[in-house]
Parts: structure tokens; C-alpha cells; sequence
């Protein structure tokens, strides 16, 4: 079917193997973030703080959101989803502040991924994989934001349980975007 595919066509619409392969390797990588953010959800019910598990229990729905955006883009491009098995993710946290540095940083790493990808775009004149890449970029520069909000505000409590009690109260506004 390929072959006659690009017969027709004349050109090659299908992307290359090897963006491909990086694309299926974010799938995994934002799959692990759901993961990552709905265990530290659980984790946040365990301690009594719906607020915060509301909060990670709707980042974990977005993560699941990024990596269908790449599952389909992958598909419309005519390359062939592959995934692979999701790590286990940690399950305890010593406070509040720590799973939310956490956060952050796995979000500094999931920035990296999304660069490198685009430098692999960019490096094999792949436009319409770089277009579809810049939504990423700049998705990023809003959870690096919104992780290190949450962060600062967390430093800025320590142990104040009514400062926690009502940051708790805050984060249970968050709804699915
Ligand atoms: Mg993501």
C-alpha cells in the first residue's frame, strides 16, 4: 500500500524512520509524565489534600493529551505508532514542596526532549514535523511557569499547615482545559 502510495503521489509524504522513532520515543516519555503525575495524585489523596490531587489528577489528563497529539500526528504523516512499556513511577513523596520540585524538574527534562526533537527537525528539513513541534515549545515555557508557581508558593508556606490548607483550596479550582 505504501509503495503504491507514493506512485501516486510522486513525493514522499510519509516522515523518515528515524523522526519517527523519536516521535514514538515522546509518546513514551509524555505517557511516563501522565503516570508520574497521577501516581503523585494518588499520593496527595493519601494525604489528605484533594486540592493538590485534583490539580495533578488534570496535568496527568493534558500529559495524556500531548502524547495522542503525537500518536496522531505520527499516524497523519503515515508512520507507524510503536509503543513501548511505561516505567513504574514513584509513589511517595517527603512533602508537598518535594513532589512539586519534582514536577518541575521532570518537566526541565521533558523541555530537553522537546528540543532535541525540534533540533532533529530542523537538521533534516522537516518543516511540517518542526510546525507541529513549535506547539510543544512553547506548551513547555507555560509548565515550567505553572510547576514553578507552585513551588515558589509551597517555599513560601513551609510549615504552615493553614498556608497548605489553603493553597489546597486554590488548586481544587483547577478544571480540565
Ligand atoms: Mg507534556
Amino acid at each position: 500500500m505504501k509503495i503504491a502510495r507514493h506512485a501516486v503521489r510522486g513525493e514522499k509524504m510519509e516522515i523518515s524512520n528515524e523522526m519517527c522513532d523519536a516521535l514514538n520515543g515522546q509518546i513514551g516519555e509524555e505517557l511516563f509524565s501522565e503516570y508520574l503525575y497521577l501516581s503523585m495524585s494518588a499520593w496527595f489523596e493519601s494525604e489528605n489534600l484533594p486540592g493538590f490531587a485534583n490539580w495533578m489528577r488534570v496535568q496527568a489528563g493534558e500529559e495524556h493529551e500531548h502524547a495522542m497529539r503525537f500518536y496522531k500526528y505520527i499516524v497523519e504523516r503515515q508512520g507507524k505508532v510503536s509503543l513501548e512499556a511505561i516505567k513504574k513511577p514513584k509513589g511517595e513523596w517527603k512533602s508537598p514542596l518535594e513532589a512539586f520540585e519534582e514536577a518541575y524538574k521532570h518537566e526541565n527534562h521533558i523541555t530537553k526532549c522537546i528540543s532535541g526533537l525540534m533540533d532533529q527537525a530542523i537538521d533534516s528539513k522537516d518543516h511540517a514535523t518542526a510546525s507541529m513541534l513549535k506547539w510543544f515549545v512553547d506548551e513547555q515555557v507555560e509548565e515550567e511557569a505553572s510547576a514553578d508557581e507552585i513551588v515558589k508558593k509551597l517555599e513560601m508556606i513551609r510549615d504552615s499547615k493553614q498556608g497548605l490548607l489553603m493553597l489546597d483550596h486554590q488548586m481544587a479550582a483547577r478544571k480540565r482545559g
